[in-house]
Formats: structure tokens, C-alpha cells, sequence
């Protein structure tokens, strides 16, 4: 099989691309993948998919058609081979998508390339078509501007970027070499990425015994504006990342984070991967329950090696799991559909807010989880083990050897290295929806972290119990806390606060709110171009909070808090 990328016009942002494939008799049927490894939603790339054409090898038109939104019957006949050329439209650019412009062939070959199932395991070669001047930014070997995939998996388990503005530095933690490669405008601080990138992967190592890989790519992609992505493979991760100017700034943090992040997923989800993703199914969706672990162990970890490794210091850690405890207390989903079952729906709508107080995020639950599971082993085990050792075990004897993974192994594993049942967390916190406050308390107590709560600085969401954003000249409700007073005033979402007791608010509704705190406040609503009234007296009950981890005093903390404290960030 094999693939020509080719760019006419760039500024159309239409690559063209030619397959060349075996014909499987009388029909042959080829496929576009519906989704992506890490985003576990449909994608349905081929919704980009344009001028789908296809010949034989004589160049004459074979006749074709459409079967469903992914699938095209190719009449194939007694032809050997045949040949599907088409143009994807590129113009996405995120860390899991294709783009094209005159700078840049950016691709995760996921999106575009299209697939047999009778040559889904024959090797791929893939020619490039490019400017002279443009290098390739692959985990692949590259030369003359082709490369070879052993199979489609490692094909779309490998996105590459072709571009003249490229920047490129290495460093080598025991026999892997890491390649760091910058493509946009960005003024890379080497030292400090290569000292950091080295400690934090260095953990990374010690916690696993061992990296499969003999090298990794850092593929990253600096915008000029705000942006966050990553996205793991087994041998790279992709990660987008913006504004320019705070990269080396403001914004480090978040390099360091997402990067320690996606490099846990090189064991834990590109090894260790839940049975319903393994062999991943390109056609349709492949559920599992166990978003928990993939996302959420990793999302603990992830940050967790930073802070082991000395790269976060202990503020920035409360930082980062503080954030993870505010957005657990701000949905109010996790009172009615477990994290088990939220991962099975990030098919419908796992990456968005979607319906309010219907489901959780798998990277935050899962990630508090984590964490308690990881105290909970330490506490048992006199500080001995930890939630590393279930992971290092998991990726040992299923991981190496490809096997998928069910709640059943992940639990024995877990049970196995604490010595005890964990039957109460799974049934409680994982597949159930029971409040787990006291447990989380207690576990940050049990090693010197206190949890603090402040009321949330704006006025309408800790006094009336409603979220607000104040923009462009006006206010508006994006959520509402449960039987709060403006929940309980009749106050719906989307709706525009246009007077606080006939005094027009604009932009400035909170600051009109705390003027009139403690007065009844009779506030005018816009509601899809409606005016309505409702009126709503603040108490001293305080509503939405704001959370930050703090550790205890010193003299406060005792002797079992400050051993158990060192054993968890050893
Ligand atoms: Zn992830």
C-alpha cells in the first residue's frame, strides 16, 4: 500500500492525496476512520474528504459507491491493484487534526488516510511531495522525503510535521533518545526545557523500570494565540500550545505539564489500554468504562512525576491539583452519573460541558481517584507501596504483551500491591455517584495538606448561586448552583442580566450585586429577547467556593503526617 501526499494549492488548504492499494476480488471495500486514539468521540473525518475518485491501473474510472458516511464499494473486478485519489480539506489545527498553509504540511495520517481490512496489516509507504526546503518532524525514519509504517496502526499512530520553520534539540535518558521539535514562532529556552524534560522523564523511568521505545518525538506546535492540546502515540505526542510570548513565560507550567502528561500515556494507555480500545476500531465506536485510568490516573501522575522529580515545586503542585478539586465541586454531574459511566458516553459529548449536571469529567475524577487509591496504598503498606507499583505491575504483565484491560484486572492489581479491599471505592466513587468529600479530607490530612475554601470571588456566584460572564457589555448566566437563590428565583441559563433594582448593569452586574448586597434585589432578566423579573435576596449561605491544597503548619503536622508525606512524593 501506498500513499502520495501532494500540495497544489496550499492556500485552499486541500492536500491531494493518492492511495494505491491490492483490489480483494470482485469488490473491494475501503474505509475512512470515524475517530481518533485519544479523543474518544467520532470524529468522522471524512467529512473533509473531497473529489473522491478511483481507477485501475490502466487509469480508467472504476465504478463505486457510498454504503454509509465512511465506507465507499469499490467494483474492483479482476484488477490487481487500483487506485483512490482525493483531496482532504486541512484547515484544522489542533493536536490531533491535519493542516495545511503555505508554511506548513502538518499531519496525523488518522484523519486522511483510508484503510482496507484485507491490507490492514501489510507495511505502507507514504511519499511526501514537498518544497525542498521543508523538513519532516516524524517519529518515523524519513528519507528522500518517504517513509515506511510497518501496518496502518503504526501509520496513524504517527503524525508528522513538514515546514521550513522547524527548531530541533535532543537528550538522552538511558537508551532512548528524546527529540524536542518547535515548529511556529517561539524562542525556545533550551537549557531549561532539556534540564526539566530530562528530570521529569528520568521519574517517568524509574517508575516503569523500563520505556519502550528507543526514541520519542516531541512534536510541538506553537500558535500566536491561547491554546492547550496533546495528544499521546506510542513513539511521539503532538502538542499545541499558544500564546508565542508566554511559552517560556507565564505558560511554562502548562508546556511541562501537558508533556509530562502525554509521555505517562506512552505506558499507560498506549501500553496499558482498557479492553474495549484494544485492537482500537477505526470504523465505529470502541466504548469502555475505564476512561478513569487512561485519563484519569494519567492526568494524576502526569503531574505527580513533576512534582517528584523537583520540576514543580510544592505551590505549583497545589496549584495544579487544587484546580482538579475546584472543577469536581463546580459540576454538579457527580451527583448523578458515575465516572465509570461518563467515559462510556465521552462518545456523545465527553469533551464538552454538554447537558448541565448530567455526567463528570474522567480526567478529574479520575484523577482524585488516583489519589486517593494512591493513599490508601501507601497507608496500608507503612508507606511501601504506592499506586506506581499497580501501574508498573499493569504495564509489565499486560501492557508489554498488548493485552487489553478490564476493571476486574485493574482492581485485583490495586488490591494485590494495598493488601485489602478497595470494593467500597469502586462500588462508591467509581461506578457509583456517593460524595466523597470525607475521603478526600481525610486522605490530604493523612499526609499534611489541609483543603481550603474561600467563597468565589464573584459576588453572583458565591452570595446568588450563579456563575456569570461579563463581556462585550454584558452579563450572562453560564451556571446555576442547585437550590441557590437565583436557581430558586426562576433564573435560567443563558439568560442576560439587564437591571439590578432598575439600575442598568451592562457589564458590571457583580459589582451592581455587591452594592446592593443584603438588599432585596429585584434583577432584570433578557431571556430570548423577553424581559423577565425575579427578585432575590442574598443570605450569609456562601455558594460556589473557590478550593486550594495548603500544607499544614509545621508544628501542626505530625510525625506519621510528614513520613507518609514523603513516602507519597518520593
Ligand atoms: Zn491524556
Amino acid at each position: 500500500m501506498k500513499f502520495t501526499f501532494d500540495i497544489k494549492n496550499p492556500e485552499q488548504q486541500y492536500i491531494s492525496i493518492t492511495a494505491e492499494l491490492k483490489a480483494e476480488g470482485k469488490e473491494t471495500i475501503v474505509y475512512f476512520p470515524a475517530w481518533r486514539p485519544g479523543r474518544y468521540e467520532l470524529g468522522d473525518f471524512a467529512k473533509n474528504v473531497n473529489r473522491f475518485q478511483v481507477f485501475n491501473e490502466k487509469g480508467e474510472t472504476l465504478i463505486h459507491q457510498k454504503s454509509n458516511k465512511n465506507t465507499w464499494r469499490v467494483q474492483t473486478g479482476d484488477c490487481a491493484n487500483f487506485i483512490v485519489k482525493y483531496d482532504y480539506y486541512a484547515a484544522e489545527l489542533n493536536a490531533g487534526s491535519t493542516f495545511l498553509d503555505e508554511t506548513q504540511l502538518y499531519v496525523n495520517p488518522v484523519n486522511c488516510c483510508l484503510f482496507t481490512d484485507e491490507a490492514y496489516q501489510d507495511s505502507i509507504s507514504v511519499q511526501l511531495n514537498i518544497p525542498k526546503e521543508w523538513e519532516v518532524a516524524h517519529s518515523l525514519k524519513v528519507e528522500k522525503n518517504t517513509f515506511t509504517a510497518k501496518n496502518y496502526d503504526e501509520l496513524v499512530d504517527s503524525p508528522f510535521i513538514c515546514s521550513e520553520n522547524l527548531q530541533k534539540k535532543s537528550f538522552n535518558v538511558d537508551k532512548t533518545t528524546f527529540y524536542i521539535w518547535f515548529n511556529g514562532i517561539v524562542k525556545p529556552d533550551w537549557n531549561r526545557i532539556i534540564d526539566d524534560f530530562t528530570a521529569f522523564t528520568k521519574t517517568q523511568f524509574q517508575a516503569f523500570g523500563a520505556f519502550p521505545e528507543e526514541e520519542y518525538h516531541y512534536l510541538i506546535q506553537i500558535l500566536p494565540y491561547k491554546a492547550y492540546h496533546g495528544v499521546e502515540h506510542s513513539k511521539s505526542t503532538v502538542i499545541t500550545l499558544g500564546p508565542s510570548y508566554a511559552i517560556f513565560e507565564e505558560y511554562y507550567t502548562e508546556l511541562l505539564g501537558v508533556s509530562s502528561h502525554e509521555l505517562y500515556h506512552t505506558w499507560n494507555v498506549k501500553a496499558i489500554r482498557p479492553l474495549g480500545w484494544t485492537p482500537y476500531n477505526f470504523k465505529k465506536e470502541n466504548y469502555s468504562k475505564l476512561g478513569y485510568i487512561a485519563e484519569g490516573v494519567t492526568t494524576y501522575m502526569g503531574d505527580l512525576m513533576l512534582f517528584k522529580s523537583g520540576v514543580f515545586d510544592k505551590q505549583q503542585y497545589f496549584l495544579e491539583m487544587g484546580t482538579q478539586l475546584q472543577k469536581h465541586y463546580d459540576n454538579f454531574g457527580r451527583f448523578n452519573y458515575s465516572v465509570a459511566d461518563s467515559s462510556f458516553d465521552t462518545w456523545l459529548d465527553g469533551y464538552v460541558q454538554g447537558a448541565p449536571r448530567r455526567k463528570v469529567s474522567i480526567y478529574t475524577e479520575g484523577c482524585l481517584i488516583a489519589f486517593m487509591m494512591d493513599i490508601h496504598i501507601l497507608r496500608n503498606t507503612e508507606n511501601s507501596k504506592s499506586l506506581s507499583d499497580v501501574m508498573r505491575n499493569l504495564y509489565e504483565k499486560y501492557g508489554v504483551h498488548q493485552i487489553g484491560i478490564t476493571e476486574e484486572i485493574y482492581q485485583k492489581e490495586v488490591e494485590e500491591i494495598a493488601g485489602k479491599s478497595m470494593q467500597d471505592i469502586f462500588d462508591n466513587y467509581v461506578n457509583g455517584t456517593k460524595d466523597y468529600t470525607n475521603e478526600l479530607v481525610e486522605c490530604f490530612h493523612s499526609i499534611g495538606i489541609g483543603i481550603e475554601t474561600h467563597p468565589a470571588e464573584s459576588e453572583f456566584a458565591a452570595f446568588l448561586g450563579a456563575k456569570v460572564i461579563e463581556a462585550n457589555q454584558e452579563t450572562r448566566i453560564v451556571a446555576l448552583y442547585p437550590e441557590s437563590p437565583l436557581e430558586n428565583a426562576g433564573a435560567m441559563l443563558g439568560d442576560k442580566i439587564i437591571a439590578i433594582n432598575q439600575v442598568e448593569v451592562n457589564q458590571d452586574a457583580d459589582r451592581w450585586a455587591k452594592f446592593f448586597k443584603k438588599e432585596p434585589k429585584e434583577i432584570t432578566i433578557s431571556r430570548k429577547g423577553k424581559m423577565v423579573n425575579v427578585t432575590v435576596l442574598d443570605t450569609d449561605e456562601v455558594y460556589y467556593k473557590r478550593y486550594a491544597l495548603s500544607q499544614l503548619p509545621e508544628e501542626q503536622r505530625t510525625e506519621e503526617q510528614r513520613k507518609a508525606f514523603a513516602a507519597w512524593r518520593k
